[in-house]
């Protein structure tokens, strides 16, 4: 017998239909005498449906207030798919109770929309499993020192159960979703990508921050903090499979470097439209120019990503750097209105139709001429690259967005990854 985590997203939890086959997939895991501590999305398009809802009332919530009333409307979505599970349970004779963050309770920092959790209290949960019940926590939310609502960002409930899972000690959390594990990009633009059995945590936390969706960034963290044995894996298997079957499927995240493991130079290739490009013109190239420009960017709590900057010409520069594209509205005005005028800058542009491509692999520590690889496939394509940055297992390219797809694919083929990998 183990406690066992199981994380179900929004399309697993999409109707009444699917809710019920996740209960039943529950109870089997009961019956296998194990206890079980689950942790839902809200159905699919819900929490769309309900920040929409918010926006029609107010288009820009930004103020610390509104942002509260935004985690308030958001976190319905969740509570209402913890109690149907609890029923779909209970009709099916699986004793069972459904908690919101906040009566656990999972405790967070007050960064409304993106808070991160702080603490769980987790005698509730202990006492309940100890009573036989199947306990279900809504994902995505918790609550702050002041008792507000608060959620933590989209895609949180992947953390909320990673995190349940390490203050509860589980032996494993299983990550229910729509594919059946970690491909080497994005099934639904690569329709060759292949699953991996197996993915590093270094991989899948790079994977994670440069756009997999698939694991929400801050649920590998937890998952590596607190060594959480966590595998991704299909519910839209029948719910009735084997659990010998089930519970090798899919990816999962591998701690230590396992020569038998599936080493490849490229694991995979991740993507994002999230950001957009700024380019200062005509800075004057002195000392302290970067501080003086992104200073007071940091200062306004906007995040800033790729940077690069030209060789200067009579003296003067240009400057370039991503943000959000949440931020970029911000941080174009901030500029306009103070920084271009205190550095004395030329002009600003921004080009929001832009798209960062990553290749992410530990086996780049140990290869050469693997980004040169990386350019030369564009090159033949006849993308041009905007920008570039580089750690030891990944490098990313600013690109033109419409360029996206074409670049995933033709990076794909080139580092072979449909191939099957050899052993060893
Ligand atoms: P859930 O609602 O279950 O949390 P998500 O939509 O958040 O599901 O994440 C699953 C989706 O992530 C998949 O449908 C897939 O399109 C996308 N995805 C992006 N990159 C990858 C990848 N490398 N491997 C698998 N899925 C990926
Ligand atoms: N329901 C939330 C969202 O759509 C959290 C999640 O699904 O993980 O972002
Ligand atoms: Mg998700």
């Amino acid at each position: 017998m183990a406690l066992i985590v199981h994380k179900y997203g929004g399309t697993s939890m999409g109707s009444t239909e699917r809710i019920r086959s996740v209960a039943q997939r529950v109870a089997k895991w009961v019956h296998a005498g194990h206890q079980m501590v689950v942790v839902p999305s809200a159905m699919s398009g819900e929490t769309n449906r309900l920040l929409g809802l918010a926006k029609e009332l107010m288009p820009n919530a930004t103020t610390p207030e509104a942002m509260r009333e935004l985690d308030a409307i958001a976190a319905t979505g969740e509570q209402v798919s913890v109690g149907l599970l609890a029923l779909a349970l209970q009709a099916q004779g699986v004793s069972a109770v459904s908690y919101g963050g906040w009566q656990v309770p999972l405790e967070t920092d007050s960064a409304f929309t993106k808070a991160r959790i702080t603490r769980i209290d987790d005698r509730r949960v202990r006492a309940d499993l100890a009573a036989g019940r199947v306990v279900i926590i809504t994902g995505f939310q918790g609550i702050d020192a002041e008792g507000n609502v608060t959620t933590l960002g989209r895609g949180g409930s992947d953390t909320s159960a990673v995190a349940v899972a390490a203050a509860l000690k589980a032996a494993e959390c299983l990550i229910y979703t729509d594919v059946d594990g970690v491909y080497t990009t994005d099934p639904r633009i690569v329709p060759e990508a292949r699953r991996l059995s197996t993915i590093s945590f270094e991989e899948m936390l790079e994977m994670a921050s440069l756009g997999s969706k698939v694991l929400q960034i801050r649920s590998v963290e937890f998952a590596g903090k607190y060594r959480v044995p966590t595998r991704v894996l299909s519910s839209f298997t029948p719910h009735d499979i084997p659990i010998d079957e089930e519970a090798v499927s899919g990816t999962l995240i591998t701690f230590e470097e396992d020569e038998k493991m599936e080493q490849a130079v490229v694991a995979g290739i991740a993507f994002n439209r999230d950001e957009a490009k700024i380019s200062v013109i005509g800075v004057p190239d002195r000392p302290g120019i970067a501080y003086a420009l992104l200073g007071p960017v940091a200062e306004a709590n906007i995040d800033v990503d790729v940077i690069i900057q030209n060789v200067s010409h009579d003296g003067r520069t240009d400057f370039s750097f991503t943000v959000h594209r949440n931020d970029y509205a911000r941080t174009m005005e901030l500029l306009k209105a103070k920084i271009l005028p205190a550095v004395g800058a030329a002009d600003v542009r921004g080009d929001a139709r832009i798209c960062k491509v990553s290749i992410v692999g530990i086996g780049m520590k140990s290869h050469v001429g693997v980004a040169a690889r990386m350019f030369q496939t564009l090159s033949s394509e006849g993308i041009n690259i905007q920008m570039i940055t580089t750690s030891e297992i990944k490098t990313s390219v600013v690109l033109d967005e419409k360029y996206m797809e074409l670049a995933v694919r033709a990076l794909h083929k080139a580092f072979g990854l449909e191939e099957p990998k050899a052993a060893g």
